[in-house]
C-alpha cells in the first residue's frame, strides 16, 4: 500500500516586521552595521520555498496580549520610545542607552524618572537592541507570529514561526541583544493556557536564552534547556552558567548546558540530545524550540563551527520527540546561509 504523502507543516511570518531596521551595533569599542536585518527574514522565507512550505501571514495580536510575559511599564516604553526619542533635540535616528543603573544603584533604591533617556537605560540591558520607528510595529507583528504557531501546538501539530526581531534576550522588562518581545515565552504561555500542564523550551541558538531562563526562573511548569556557547567568552556573559538551575518551585527545572567556542558537530548535538531527553524525562505535553541558527561554522561571529548536517541531525533528534512544538526563529546572521540551514533543519525534523 503505498504511503500517504504527509501534510507539511504550517508555517507563519510578518510582513510588518521588516518595518524594524536597526542599524547601531558595538562591538569591540567600534560602530558596525548591525547584523539583524530585514534580509534575515528573506533568506528564511527562500527557505520554506525550497521545501515547498508556503507561509502565511499571522494576525497582529492585541497588545494585551503580550502582558502574559510583558509588565505594562514596559511594554508602553516599547511602544512609544521612538517618538519620544524624535521629539529631543539634535536626537539620533534610534534610541541607543548610554547609561544603565548599576547594581550599587538597584541597592539605593534606583529607579526610572519617566525621562526616555533613562528609561532607555533602565528597560535595556545593552546597546545591542536599538529601538526605531518601526521596532515596536515589528516586535507585536514578531508576537502574532509566535503565537499562531502556539496555536497549531495547541491543536497538537507543530509548526514554523519566522520571528524577526527574535526574542530570547528579552525579559519580562528589559530588551537585549536583538530581542524586545520574548517570542518563545509569549508561545509557552499561549500553551499553559491553552491546557498543556507542563510545557519545555529547548533553545539552540548559539546564545543563552537569558531572557526566557528569567521569565521563567520560578515556574515549575516550565523546563527551560538551553545550549549555547560558554558566557565567560560570549554575550550575554553573566548568565548562562551550569549552575544557574531555577529557584522556588522552578528549582531543577532550568537547565544550561555551556559548550566551549569552537565545540564543532560532537559536542553540540551531544548537548541537544541531553536537552532533548530532559524534555522526555520532565514529560512536557508540548515543546517551545528557540532556534538559532548562529552556532553555524559560516556566522559572522562563529562562536560553535556547527555545519549544515549538524543542523539536521538536531531537527531530526528534536522532532523525534513527536511532540506539538511552536519553531521560533532566533538569531542567526549568515543571510546567504540561513535559508538553506532552516530547510535541512525542518528536513530533519520530518516537516515535510
Ligand atoms: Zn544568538
Amino acid at each position: 500500500m503505498p504511503l500517504l504523502a504527509s501534510a507539511s507543516m504550517r508555517a507563519f511570518h510578518h510582513p510588518d516586521q521588516a518595518r524594524h531596521t536597526p542599524r547601531f551595533f558595538l562591538i569591540r569599542g567600534e560602530v558596525r552595521p548591525n547584523y539583524e536585518v530585514p534580509e534575515r527574514a528573506a533568506s528564511l522565507l527562500l527557505g520554506l520555498e525550497a521545501l515547498g512550505i508556503a507561509p502565511e501571514v499571522a494576525p497582529v495580536p492585541d497588545r494585551a496580549a503580550l502582558l502574559r510575559v510583558h509588565t505594562a511599564d514596559y511594554i508602553e516604553f516599547l511602544s512609544t520610545a521612538a517618538a519620544a526619542w524624535a521629539a529631543l533635540p539634535n536626537a539620533g535616528p534610534e534610541v541607543v542607552a548610554n547609561t544603565h543603573p548599576t547594581p550599587d544603584m538597584l541597592a539605593n533604591g534606583a529607579r526610572p524618572g519617566g525621562h526616555v533617556v533613562g528609561n532607555a537605560g533602565w528597560y535595556t540591558a545593552d546597546v545591542a537592541c536599538p529601538i526605531g520607528p518601526g521596532t515596536w510595529e515589528a516586535s507585536l507583528s514578531a508576537a502574532g507570529v509566535a503565537l499562531a504557531a502556539a496555536a497549531e501546538a495547541a491543536a497538537g501539530r507543530s509548526a514554523y514561526a519566522l520571528c524577526r526581531p527574535p526574542g530570547h534576550h528579552a525579559y519580562a522588562a528589559r530588551a537585549g541583544g536583538h530581542c524586545y518581545v520574548n517570542n518563545a515565552a509569549l508561545a509557552v504561555e499561549a500553551l499553559r493556557a491553552a491546557g498543556a500542564t507542563r510545557v519545555a523550551t529547548l533553545d539552540i541558538d548559539s546564545h543563552h536564552g537569558n531572557g526566557t531562563q528569567g521569565i521563567f526562573w520560578e515556574r515549575g511548569d516550565v523546563l527551560t534547556v538551553s545550549v549555547h556557547g560558554d558566557p565567560s567568552r560570549y554575550y550575554p556573559w553573566f548568565v548562562g552558567h551550569a549552575g544557574e538551575r531555577g529557584a522556588g518551585a522552578g528549582e531543577g527545572r532550568n537547565i544550561n548546558m555551556p559548550l566551549a567556542i569552537g565545540s564543532g558537530d560532537g559536542p553540540w548535538l551531544e548537548a541537544v540530545a541531553r536537552g532533548v531527553q530532559a524534555v522526555r524525562d520532565f514529560g512536557a505535553e508540548a515543546l517551545v524550540v528557540s532556534l538559532g541558527f548562529d552556532a553555524s561554522e559560516h556566522e559572522p561571529l562563529n562562536a560553535l563551527s556547527v555545519t549544515a548536517d549538524g543542523f539536521a541531525r538536531a531537527g531530526e533528534m528534536i522532532g523525534g520527540l513527536g511532540l506539538p512544538s511552536a519553531i521560533v526563529q532566533e538569531g542567526g546572521y549568515n543571510v546567504d546561509l540561513l535559508g538553506t540551514l532552516l530547510q535541512r533543519f525542518l528536513t530533519g525534523w520530518g516537516a515535510r
